[in-house]
């Protein structure tokens, strides 16, 4: 039975990414490749009948594999999603399925978000940032923002203008602004909520937006842990503005305001078994609670139902603007295809599928 996660009328996109497999991963007999992508919308986690080499066999008999090792039953497990993109997709084509579908709404004045979704080192940061020579769906996102403003130039004024900020342990932060200490959140009437002193760039091109966003996002919050040093244990906002205004107009009820969210979530992970001290402990259970929060947003979302809980958390709170009502929305869920993390990939795509499904 396939797992269906497509409903078309629905605002949330769901599409998976499988990184390819790191040098780690490929020198490590015990590690296997256990995401099989079927087709464009159709994976399988944890094949019965992978495509297995002797070679592979053979080491497996001498060491056992990480699955062994978990003994964990969850074989042959079929998911369908909006799409799924394999390891051979670069981030032009992400962008192309997910941001790129956006631009139009965003420019049309509505709000819009795209969430990084996985555990650490799936390839969350790659897909949005990027790499030093490859560019992520931020900077696309970005480039085709720019060339639609200029389209529109000779009949509306119209700016672009950025903020970056972090949430971190349940607190945020400026990313774009160091010193600024901890930010609060407004509630301006209405349910709705404006973020105080958070600082507002206008980039003059794609490539001055790519320079904020790498520069923020250096400023990131980073606590090494036993596991993974490189381990990253916030989330990062990137809150793109479309402004516009008819040239003759001076009306500030003229002016037209679009908003494409970018959002590079905090590893989905399990805190408990990295055996860190409290106070990792405790980053741990408020990540989980932001996540845990964003995904009963979006359940309730899904289920049309009129209360979302979006009070039960900084990064829902945040983002109720552009997840909610008329916003559309995409996730992208990051996994790795390794044995190595063979839990993390499994609760990912639970996750991801329950985005579309309850
Ligand atoms: P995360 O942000 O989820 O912790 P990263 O984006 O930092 O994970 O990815 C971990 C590593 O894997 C990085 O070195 C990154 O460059 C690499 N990587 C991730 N996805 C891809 C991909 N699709 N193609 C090539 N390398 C990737
Ligand atoms: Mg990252």
């Amino acid at each position: 039975p396939v797992a269906d996660s497509t409903t078309s009328d629905s605002n949330m996109r769901v599409v998976v990414r499988v990184r390819p497999e790191n040098e780690r991963e490929l020198m490590d007999a015990r590690c296997k490749n256990v995401v099989k992508v079927l087709d464009e919308k159709v994976l399988v986690f944890d094949p019965d009948n992978p495509d297995c080499d002797d070679v592979f066999a053979a080491s497996q008999m001498r060491k056992p594999t990480f699955r062994d090792m978990l003994k964990k039953q969850k074989k042959n497990a079929m998911y369908m999603f909006d799409r799924v993109y394999g390891p051979e997709a670069d981030n032009m084509e992400v962008f192309k399925g997910t941001t790129f579908e956006l631009i139009d709404s965003v420019m049309e004045g509505y709000n819009c978000s795209v969430f990084a979704y996985g555990a650490t080192g799936s390839g969350k940061t790659f897909t949005m940032l990027g790499s030093e020579n490859c560019p992520g769906i931020a900077y696309y996102t970005a480039k085709e923002l720019f060339r639609r403003v200029e389209e529109v130039r000779d009949k509306l004024t119209c700016d672009i203008e950025v903020s970056y900020l972090e949430i971190y342990n349940e607190n945020i932060y400026d990313l774009l602004q160091k010193k600024s200490g901890v930010l609060q959140i407004r509630d301006s009437g209405k349910d709705r909520f404006v973020i105080s002193s958070l600082s507002c760039h206008k980039p003059s091109s794609p490539d001055e937006l790519l320079q904020m966003l790498r520069q923020g996002n250096a400023s990131r919050t980073q606590h090494p842990t036993d596991m993974n040093a490189e381990s990253s244990r916030s989330h990062a906002v990137f809150l793109i503005y479309i402004k516009q205004r008819e040239l003759t107009s001076s009306a500030s009820s003229d002016l037209k305001v679009g908003m494409m969210a970018l959002i590079d979530l905090a590893g989905s992970e399990k805190g408990s078994a990295t055996g860190y001290g409290n106070a990792r402990f405790r980053e741990g259970s408020n990540i989980n609670k932001s996540l845990l929060a964003l995904g009963n947003c979006i359940n309730a979302l899904a289920d049309g139902l009129s209360h979302v809980p979006y009070r039960n958390s900084k990064l829902t709170r945040i983002l109720k603007d552009a997840i909610g009502g008329n916003c559309r929305s995409v996730m992208v869920a990051n996994v790795s295809p390794s044995s190595a993390q063979y839990e993390d990939s499994h609760n990912t795509l639970n996750y991801a599928f329950r985005a579309k499904n309850i």
